[in-house]
């Protein structure tokens, strides 16, 4: 089966097209700028016009179809989408109840629901009988016991708003944990492990009898880690401090989402840039690894006891995937659990899944390569072909 993945912005539209049965990706793309100057598409549907064009062109079969013919070549759309809130915990199929709750939920996540909602409805309308699977950010994370996805504030603003923890990340923690659970030879059921997904956006999962128990994303993915741009855990009177001193929510939000992390501790977001300058010596390049890896540390003795004991510690996404100096200043911190590098191993660069701990390391540490697109197009399938 060929499953379309959609990963749709507020002004970006990502697409994949994935071959389910090979497990392989045949095409991707991007569309950027949408309704911007200079920009490719006018609107989501433009946007989605022009990939499908891009996608026949490229893969269409060449033989008896015309270059109008309506066939498509994938046979369902598997669309990402950020926040299902408490009513989604797995992937759904897209129909007239489910559309209006996700776009429901977009007072929770204000800028992604709405353009992945524009998304799907821009396929209803070219292609109304294609059938269309939602698959969630947040739904991973349903399994948090209350006592970690509660805020220690009045219950009213659970009721009224909606706040407590949410979590994010969920499909790639999910598929991670799949992964390193069938690596290890452990039934996924049964599985204790730390999962660490280090990206632009990084959060760390404790997973215990295979399901997420906590998670460092909260209410929105500013909660946790240090990430690329935003600052992770602050104390929240900073906030109410700033609002004081005549910052609006607006700057404030921005201050934090997008001014803060790596990007204010090392003057880059990107960690080939930052690496690049503490090998040369920098400072401040230096101190800002130093505090992001001590802070991914502490989560981690955190939820060593989160899931009663890990029998594994895992690294995936950009950089947890790519940075054998990241891996090293976080592994180094750890020996107190008895966790031991191997730092040969740590440095070979390769897309399998791997060890790359010494024999005599209490846990072994693991590199897994995530695919959210895989796990979204194999999500998809699945439901399609059970329903
Ligand atoms: P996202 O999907 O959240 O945008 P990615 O998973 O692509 O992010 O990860 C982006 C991060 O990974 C960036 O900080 C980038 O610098 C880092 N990264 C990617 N490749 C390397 C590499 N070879 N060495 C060090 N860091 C890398």
């Amino acid at each position: 089966m060929k499953v379309l993945v959609i990963n749709a912005g507020s002004s970006s539209l990502k697409y994949q097209l994935r071959d389910v049965t090979a497990g392989s990706a045949l095409y991707e793309g991007v569309i950027e700028k949408i309704g911007q100057p200079g920009g490719e598409a006018a609107d989501h549907t433009q946007a989605l016009d022009l990939a499908a064009r891009r996608l026949k062109a490229a893969v269409g079969s060449e033989s008896e179809e015309s270059e109008e013919s309506a066939e498509l070549p994938f046979e369902a759309v598997g669309h990402r989408v950020v926040h299902g809130g408490e009513r989604f915990g797995e992937p759904v199929l897209i129909d007239e109840e489910n559309l209006p709750a996700i776009e429901q939920l977009s007072p929770l996540a204000p800028l992604h629901n709405p353009a992945n909602v524009l998304g799907i409805r821009a396929i209803a309308q070219r292609w109304p009988d294609l059938p269309q699977v939602a698959v969630f950010d947040t739904a991973f994370h349903r399994t948090l016991p209350e006592h970690a996805w509660r805020y220690p504030i009045p219950d009213e603003l659970y009721q009224q708003h909606g706040i407590r923890r949410y979590g994010f990340h969920g499909t790639s923690h999910e598929y991670v944990s799949r992964r390193a659970a069938e690596f290890l030879d452990i039934p996924l059921d049964r599985f204790r492990g730390i999962i660490a997904h280090l990206g632009n956006g990084a959060s760390v999962t404790a997973i215990r009898d295979g399901q997420s128990v906590d998670t460092s994303m909260g209410f929105t993915p500013l909660e946790g880690l240090v990430m690329g741009t935003r600052s992770g855990d602050v104390d929240p009177s900073i906030l109410v401090f700033l609002g004081q001193q005549g910052y609006s929510a607006e700057e404030i939000d921005a201050l934090l989402n997008r001014r803060s992390g790596l990007l204010a501790l090392a003057g880059s977001n990107d960690m080939r840039e930052v690496e690049a300058a503490t090998e040369a010596g920098d400072e401040r390049a230096i101190a800002a690894l130093t505090l992001s890896s001590y802070r991914l540390a502490k989560y981690i003795g955190a939820y060593h006891i989160a899931v009663g004991g890990a029998e594994a510690l895992v690294f995936t996404a950009g950089l947890g995937e790519n940075s054998p100096v990241y891996r090293k200043l976080v592994a180094d911190r750890l020996q107190a659990l008895g966790i031991r590098l191997d730092e040969q191993l740590n440095l070979e660069r390769s897309k399998q899944p791997r060890v790359i701990s010494t024999p005599d390391s209490s846990i072994p540490l693991l590199v897994i390569p995530t695919d959210e697109e895989r796990a979204i197009a194999e999500a998809t399938a699945g439901l399609i072909a059970t329903s």
